[in-house]
């Protein structure tokens, strides 16, 4: 499932490519019908917060969440757009280029009121460039507040929004924390800290599309295996410590992290 960092990118895409210009929406495979609502109306600016896309058009905003299986194609074009390939949702298109929505959990057409309510379920976003202070803390009195492990905290998107199971499991490991500890356990100096290190790397990720966390692998596109210190790294060795990266199933998720580093 993409994690925030990918639909901070979307967002940027729309903005250099569809902002302040009429866009064309269709809906080629038929399912998004209120597709003319929308149509012919201007961008404003579009909009991430964690998992979350919205694409206001004046009054009627677009709500999209990819959920496992959605995905975007941005292409240019020179005269004629391309036919559509496959079940396309939802084809945003101007006079040079389009984007194919394909297979998203939610595609539809909201208003401001909706979109506020939606926003204030759900916690803050280390992507959005809060510079209070308001989020962070928000995050912490969320997480403080739970009985739940630190693990299910950082998974559930009320609590703190675009953190999926590799950033979940990679800030685990880098803050050195056990994720079975409840959050209620955990103090605000460690939960600052994982806050912080979540917002100096996720927007790695929304510039180079990569979720990268591990210094020194943040130039050039290292393989996969080479991106992570426990994520998919079941049963090899930890990279500090030399023991073996465990993997457990937590709340049907599957958790990855290191029993000797994260005690
Ligand atoms: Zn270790």
């Amino acid at each position: 499932m993409p994690e925030g960092h990918t639909v901070h990118r979307i967002a940027n895409s729309f903005n250099q490519n569809f902002a302040g210009q009429k866009v064309r929406i269709s809906s080629p495979q038929g399912r998004f019908t209120d597709s003319s609502l929308v149509s012919g109306k201007r961008l404003v600016v579009a909009k991430a917060h964690g998992k979350q896309l919205f694409l206001p058009f004046g009054k009627p905003i677009i709500r999209i969440h990819l959920g496992i299986y959605g995905k975007w194609s941005f292409q240019d074009f020179k005269s004629e757009a391309p036919a559509p390939v496959g079940e396309v949702r939802a084809r945003f298109q101007i006079s040079n280029h389009l984007a194919d929505l394909r297979g998203p959990t939610v595609c539809e057409v909201i208003d401001q009121d909706e979109m506020n309510q939606l926003l204030s379920k759900l916690g803050p976003d280390p992507l959005a460039g809060d510079t209070t202070g308001q989020s962070f803390e928000k995050f912490i009195s969320k997480v403080q507040a739970s009985s739940r492990t630190i693990a299910e905290l950082l998974m559930n998107q009320s609590v703190v929004a675009g953190i999926g199971n590799v950033y979940r499991a990679e800030l685990l490991f880098r803050a050195k924390v056990n994720p079975f500890v409840p959050g209620k356990k955990i103090s605000g100096e460690v939960l600052t800290a994982i806050w912080e290190d979540a917002t100096k790397l996720m927007p790695i990720g929304v510039q180079t599309g990569m979720m990268l966390t591990r210094e020194g692998f943040l130039k050039g596109a290292p393989q996969l295996e080479d991106r992570y210190y426990v994520y998919k790294r079941a049963g090899e060795k930890c990279r500090e410590c030399g023991g073996k990266i465990s993997m457990e199933l937590l709340a049907s998720r599957k958790l990855y992290f290191c029993k000797r580093c994260q005690k």
